[in-house]
């Protein structure tokens, strides 16, 4: 995924529901990602691909949605906190000891 199809997407949330998405809040609209996380799991306990896809989706549709009401870009704030390297170790990959 380039850097500028994020922004894309963000915008096109941006154009399709922000409306709705202020009218609604963003108490209400966390609630909303935290059940399209729930969904994004049921479909991991399925096994079922086509579903997964679909939730993924969600939440990222979600996601942006949320960005938009905090107005973060979500891209920025993506790279700003993962530089191409892990952001406790600063290595590429990570070599943090779990
Ligand atoms: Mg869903
Ligand atoms: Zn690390």
């Amino acid at each position: 995924m380039t850097n500028q199809t994020i922004n894309e997407f963000q915008n096109l949330m941006k154009i399709l529901y922000e409306e709705r998405d202020r009218e609604r809040g963003i108490e209400k609209s966390l609630m909303w990602l935290q059940t399209e996380v729930g969904e994004l799991f049921e479909a991991f306990l399925k096994n079922n691909k086509k579903v997964l896809e679909e939730e993924v989706a969600d939440v990222l549709a979600w996601l942006c949605s949320i960005c938009n009401l905090f107005d973060i870009n979500l891209n920025n704030a993506a790279w700003k906190k993962y530089p191409s390297q892990c952001p406790k170790c600063n290595m590429n990959p990570c070599s943090c000891v779990f």
